[in-house]
């Protein structure tokens, strides 16, 4: 039997026990029935995306779940940005992403005594991030250091030929925190000149006509780039040589989408792809079946929603996108294999819990489920359990190392050994 392989990443779904909803999860909470057909029907588990010891992120995290060891590959965010939006980086530059983030706007006080409020700046359009990021290409870019624009406010600086290491910090790790212990420090030149760029952006950006309509408007100002993630060109084994299949990512995102186009899978573009809430679950739903009919046998699924909504710690949008990943994605998915008598293994999980407690990442073991469609014996049980972080600990195995899950989804699990590959 021919095989399609979808697996689905609910970025950030996977939560910690609300007070104000009975100690319930957003993942229990959320009326889901097909990811809970297919937890039910299929096996579920849980698994350590992120290895013992590295940060938590969207970067790392994917990574390992579609089969890269993050301890072996990762060297960056940034980068795989880069490479998403098509910018050609040598072995000697580093890349890094710029935010476009608010900070607090009081008058009278000093750079470093601002706060982060918002670390995307209120999802700002590309439009707006686009004439901004021009702004500050304008008054800093050089010879060897440029900025530029990509979706709303995840923009990116290229340092070409630069040595120096840096000390950096995720701007959504430090909401409602005050900067100051959070800024480059000055212990190099690179670093300072980090520094310089981030701190002088202020004063252009506070300024500029874009932010004070946005202020007008009651929006988040982007009154600041924020520099961190950054990386050096990354060095993925092909995932069609490691798992011997084709395939192909579909992402609102750069770095999911740069991920697999260093894994040498296709990346769909999806009109009204956002990354929020608002994004067009159709038009990735028809990007997944085409890829599907068109020689992919291996999609991957990316929605940033959830963990958006976990970021901003709003709850009932967290709760309605895992609803929304549901009934206009797994749903409509599972039809149209049905409709056209595909077989098909389908995985869903997060790539890390986003827990709206706290706002950011962490790095927690999460629930995946795993459902097969000829139900082969190689499932060895019908879980019988809703989708939920508590039913994958109690009843699944646990998966220490996060970039085997690819290999057990795949079924290559101890097919070879070869595709494993070792130093
Ligand atoms: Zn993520």
């Amino acid at each position: 039997v021919e095989m399609k392989y979808i697996a689905i990443c609910a970025d950030g779904m996977a939560d910690w026990p609300l007070d104000d909803y009975d100690g319930l999860t957003p993942m229990e909470i959320a009326v889901k029935p097909n990811m809970d057909d297919l937890a039910a029907n299929g096996v579920i588990g849980s698994v350590q995306t992120i290895p013992e010891g590295m940060s938590p992120g969207s970067d790392t995290a994917n990574m390992a779940v579609l089969g890269y060891d993050p301890r072996q590959y990762y060297t960056g965010r940034s980068p795989f940005e880069a490479v998403s939006m098509g910018i050609a980086m040598n072995d000697v530059d580093l890349s890094f992403r710029c935010n476009l983030v608010t900070l607090s706007s009081e008058e009278d006080i000093s750079y470093e005594q601002r706060v982060m409020i918002d670390h995307g700046a209120d999802d700002i359009s590309s439009e707006e991030a686009s004439i901004l990021i021009a702004a500050v290409e304008k008054a800093f870019g050089s010879g060897d250091v440029n900025f530029y624009s990509g979706v709303s406010y995840r923009n990116l600086m290229l340092w070409q030929n630069c040595q120096d290491k840096f000390s950096l910090t995720p701007p959504h790790d430090i909401l409602e925190k005050m900067i100051l212990k959070y800024l480059p420090d000055k212990k190099s030149s690179s670093s300072n000149k980090i520094l310089d760029y981030m701190q002088k952006s202020y004063d252009l950006l506070s300024k500029h006509p874009i932010n004070l309509q946005r202020v007008k408007n009651k929006l988040h100002p982007a009154n600041s780039i924020w520099l961190w993630g950054e990386g050096r060109k990354p060095d993925l084994m092909s995932f069609e040589k490691k798992y011997a299949i084709a395939g192909s990512v579909i992402s609102a995102v750069d770095l999911i989408k740069g991920i697999g186009l260093c894994a040498g899978l296709m990346s769909v573009d999806v009109p009204g792809a956002t990354g929020t809430i608002d994004t067009n679950y159709q038009g990735k739903v028809a990007a997944a079946m085409t890829a599907l009919c068109t020689g992919s046998d291996f999609v991957y699924i990316h929605i940033e929603a959830p963990d958006e909504c976990g970021h901003k710690g709003d709850t009932r949008s967290k709760i309605r996108a895992i609803e929304l990943i549901d009934s206009e994605i797994i749903g409509p998915m599972r039809q149209l294999l049905a409709e056209k008598s595909i077989e098909y293994r389908m995985m869903v999980l997060p790539d890390h819990p986003t827990p709206l407690k706290i706002r950011t990442h962490v790095a927690e073991p999460v629930p995946f489920c795993i459902y097969d469609s000829t139900k082969q014996p190689l499932l060895k049980h019908k879980s019988g359990e809703k989708f939920s972080e508590k039913n994958a600990m109690v009843a699944g195995p646990f998966l220490p190392d996060g970039h085997k899950l690819m290999d057990i989804f795949l079924e290559r699990e101890g097919c070879c050994g070869q595709h494993e590959e070792k130093e």
